[in-house]
């Protein structure tokens, strides 16, 4: 099997040059990007200059452990000197300053970043079509959609484009995709990855995570990006395992929790039988199935959609039109309003807490169109939706109703999981009721595009990991994927059972 370090093993001995790696990766995303529209930004001959620097260094024997890899980007990670957009309108215009720490730990390790990614936009919605740059598409099948949010990163290396991307998962963003898309997408545990230089979208919630063809290049990925971080006190201080030798060693018996309550209603019958496969496979190769439940997991869609979006309403706060990203025309509001510059410029020096809650409710107030004018021609309609959303369950007079009462149930949830994985080392779940919809199909219907999230969304609300990992061709063509979801900070247990259902299959 392909993989990166296989690639390495190869270019080390000279049998391969990441010059011309790189011109066929060039060469496949020029030729398939215009029809996938996986990458949103993408710079020829940047390649080539970290192509033959990165080269260079393989050769002196000063290279890092991802010499050789090349990677695609989610475009909410921040890289300094490129556009983050989001792919928001409000942030078209912006470009990072600075590096989010997994791109310093890529580039310590002379990754090559080939391209930033295409994405649901703030990395709200499931399947890569709410974007400014229009929706990406999925290689297996371009009728259909790619999952979301990570939509872009899934595609790039299910079309060929790069060797393994980086996503963010907040509900499901990396597994989702991964499954319809045909590859491997790891969420870590809740604060395992830092966040520094992740535009945050539900603080609580969000992960980075890879995308890769195989489950060694996932651990590969996991192991550069993994870590404390003193740039972000959220991430925990806990040591980070050695992925690659856990999937390189043979196992022990693995204990595999199977929950009912993942295996039905609303599950595809074609997608349930191939995951019994997987998992008789798995039962003949020192795997154990034990029937589990997580009574609360049907709540767990309700109870994310009440907490993501009261987070999001608080962190897209920042996107006012002064500061950075999208500004309405302040000369138009001059016009509408008869008022001059001068006059506009004394309001906002002057301005204090007090004032600008006073400005809120005059509505003539310059500052204060010029906010809603931004917001209203930055933000698409889901990202609206969620913003209202948010608000009002965090408001007055309905906080106790909604989030406090989602707060509750999210305990409960986690203790769901705490108590299984006291049985099993890890839990096994299809990724997704369905394969991929096509294009279009949920555009007008939001409660069924959140319904993509059912056996994804619990692990975010318990702060665990997850991986999806191919588990057959539906007879539709398009691919299934299996989750197994493990406890915190047991990414080594996700990876064995992945690397052996992964085996599994290619025995066969
Ligand atoms: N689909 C979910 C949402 O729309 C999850 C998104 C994500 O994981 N970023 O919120």
């Amino acid at each position: 099997m392909k993989t990166v370090l296989s690639v390495q093993e190869q270019i080390k001995s000279g049998k391969l040059n990441l010059r011309d790696i790189s011109e066929t990766f060039i060469s496949a995303i020029k030729d398939k990007n215009p029809d996938v529209n996986a990458f949103v930004h993408f710079n020829e001959e940047t390649v080539r200059q970290q192509a033959s620097a990165i080269q260079q260094k393989i050769e002196d024997g000063t290279a890092g452990k991802l010499a050789g890899a090349v990677v695609g980007i989610k475009d909410v990670i921040c890289e300094k000197g490129k556009k983050v957009t989001c792919a928001s309108h409000i942030l078209h215009n912006f470009e990072s300053v600075y590096d989010a720490t997994v791109i310093t730990k890529l580039k310590q390790e002379d990754a090559l970043l080939i391209g930033r990614t295409n994405m649901d936009e703030f990395a709200m919605g499931s399947s890569t079509e709410n974007s400014i740059y229009g929706a990406s598409k999925n290689p297996v099948n371009t009728e259909h959609v790619t999952g979301g949010s990570s939509g872009g990163s899934a595609a790039a290396v299910a079309a060929d484009m790069c060797d393994v991307t980086l996503g963010s998962d907040t509900g499901g963003s990396i597994r989702q995709p991964a499954s319809y898309c045909g590859v491997v997408g790891l969420k870590p545990t809740y604060s395992r990855v830092s966040r520094y230089g992740l535009v945050a979208y539900a603080s609580s919630f969000d992960c980075i995570g890879p995308f890769s063809k195989n489950v060694t290049d996932a651990a590969l990925m996991l192991q550069t990006i993994a870590g404390p971080d003193e740039m972000d006190n959220s991430c925990a201080d806990v040591k980070v395992d050695d992925y690659l030798g856990a999937i390189s060693e043979p196992s022990d018996k693995l204990k595999v929790g199977v929950p009912k309550e993942y295996f039905g209603e609303g599950l595809d019958d074609e997608i349930r039988s191939m995951i019994e496969n997987r998992l008789s496979d798995l039962e003949k190769d020192n795997v154990e199935l034990v029937p589990v439940t997580l009574p609360h997991m049907k709540y767990g869609i309700a109870t994310y959609y009440i907490l993501a979006t009261a987070e999001a309403s608080s962190n897209l706060a920042r996107y006012d039109g002064v500061r950075y990203g999208h500004r309405a025309d302040f000369s138009k509001i001059e016009e509408e309003l008869g008022t001059e510059r001068a006059a506009i410029q004394k309001e906002l020096k002057g301005a204090s807490a007090a004032d600008l809650e006073e400005a809120f409710n005059s509505i003539d107030s310059p500052l204060i169109r010029l906010y809603k004018k931004s917001r209203t021609e930055g933000f698409g309609t889901e990202v609206k939706r969620r913003i209202l959303l948010g608000t009002y369950v965090l408001s007055a007079g309905y906080y106790d109703a909604y989030y406090a009462k989602a707060q509750k149930v999210r305990r409960l949830i986690k203790q769901d999981f705490e108590e299984a994985f006291e049985k099993v080392d890890v839990i096994v779940s299809p990724t997704a009721p369905t394969t991929a919809f096509k294009l279009g199909e949920n555009l007008n219907d939001p409660l069924q595009m959140y319904l993509n999230d059912v056996y994804t969304i619990s692990a975010n609300l318990a702060g665990i990991c997850g991986i999806s990992v191919p588990a057959g061709t539906h007879s539709n063509g398009l691919p299934v994927g299996i989750q197994f979801l493990g406890n915190a900070f047991r990414e080594t247990d996700i990876l064995r059972a992945a690397k052996r259902t992964e085996s599994l299959q290619t025995e066969a």
